[in-house]
């Protein structure tokens, strides 16, 4: 166990499934308090914070639309209540509703921007305005508080039929390196992630379909589609104080997608 993320207290939004599920669990077994957001799936939640608990973490379920201003900062007005601090926010929750450009509807265009983009914006906000009022738990030069975006690889690779998607994840990029340059001076610290293919459900239908899966591991040099866990053993550590000099950077987490497959052989 790491000694750096014991007893953080940390949010993980879009915490019931997926990755934000492992990231919460991950936590968990660093002894972190950990905030379980989840949206609608209550079921997934109280799993997530069960095995939180089996790992010796603790925390409590908090349910709020990321999407929705109030809720949000109700989530961190009763996290602060909870325990006194908040040190690592993972903006983790996000959605994709794909369809052709000329039939995308403003609706779908707008969901997707408003859960992925505008939803990490409140969230950071929230968490920022949390930092900004505490001191540091550790050494005065180290950090006081720590944004970790959940982005893609679609915030650098054009995804065609997903405009949406790659455009919230686009500026991601930006907010997150904009944010990250701002709050520098103040000892705050801002990263992302972009996984590459992970298996959750917001990909079920491709990875669990032999002959989409075969076509999905051609876009990975590492030949193999990620887990959570791929995630969130990243995510720990840029929750850490181990990556305390770390901010304003993106990780890809992405078995080399991002690295121009089809050139494998000599293009
Ligand atoms: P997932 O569907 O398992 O998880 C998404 C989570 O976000 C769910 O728990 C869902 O309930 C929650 N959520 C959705 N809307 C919400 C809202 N308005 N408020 C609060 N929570 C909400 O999928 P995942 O793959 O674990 O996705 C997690 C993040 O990783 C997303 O931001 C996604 O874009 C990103 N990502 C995933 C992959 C991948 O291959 N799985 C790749 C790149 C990026």
């Amino acid at each position: 166990m790491s000694a750096a993320t014991n007893k953080k207290t940390v949010i993980v939004t879009g915490a019931s499934s997926g990755i934000g599920q492992g990231i919460a669990i991950g936590f968990g077994q660093q002894g972190a308090n950990v905030v379980v957001n989840y949206h609608g799936d209550d079921e997934g939640a109280n799993e997530t914070l069960d095995r939180i608990k089996e790992a010796g973490g603790s925390g409590f379920i908090h349910q709020a639309d990321v999407s929705d201003e109030g809720e949000v900062e109700e989530m961190f007005r009763k996290t602060e209540a909870e325990y006194g601090r908040i040190d690592v926010l993972i903006n983790n929750a996000g959605i994709q509703q794909d369809s052709d450009f000329a039939s995308m509807s403003l609706e779908q265009w707008d969901k997707v921007i408003h859960t992925n983009l505008t939803g990490q914006f409140l969230c950071a906000r929230a968490a920022i305005r949390h930092f900004e009022q505490q001191v540091q738990a550790g050494p005065e030069d180290m950090a006081k508080g720590n944004i970790i975006f959940m982005s893609s690889v679609h915030d650098i690779i054009p995804w065609a039929g997903h405009v949406n998607y790659a455009s919230s994840k686009g500026g991601i990029l930006m907010l997150m390196k904009s944010l990250a340059l701002e709050v520098a001076p103040k000892k705050i610290r801002v990263n992302a992630i972009s996984p590459g293919a992970i298996a959750t459900d917001i990909n079920e239908e491709v990875w669990s379909d032999e002959e989409k899966r075969k076509e999905l591991i051609k876009l990975i040099p590492y030949k193999r589609i990620g887990k959570p866990e791929d995630i969130a053993k990243v995510a720990l550590w840029l929750g850490s104080d181990d990556s305390d000099y770390v901010t304003g950077t993106t990780i890809y987490v992405d078995g080399g997608m991002t690295l121009y497959p089809g050139f494998v052989d000599n293009g």
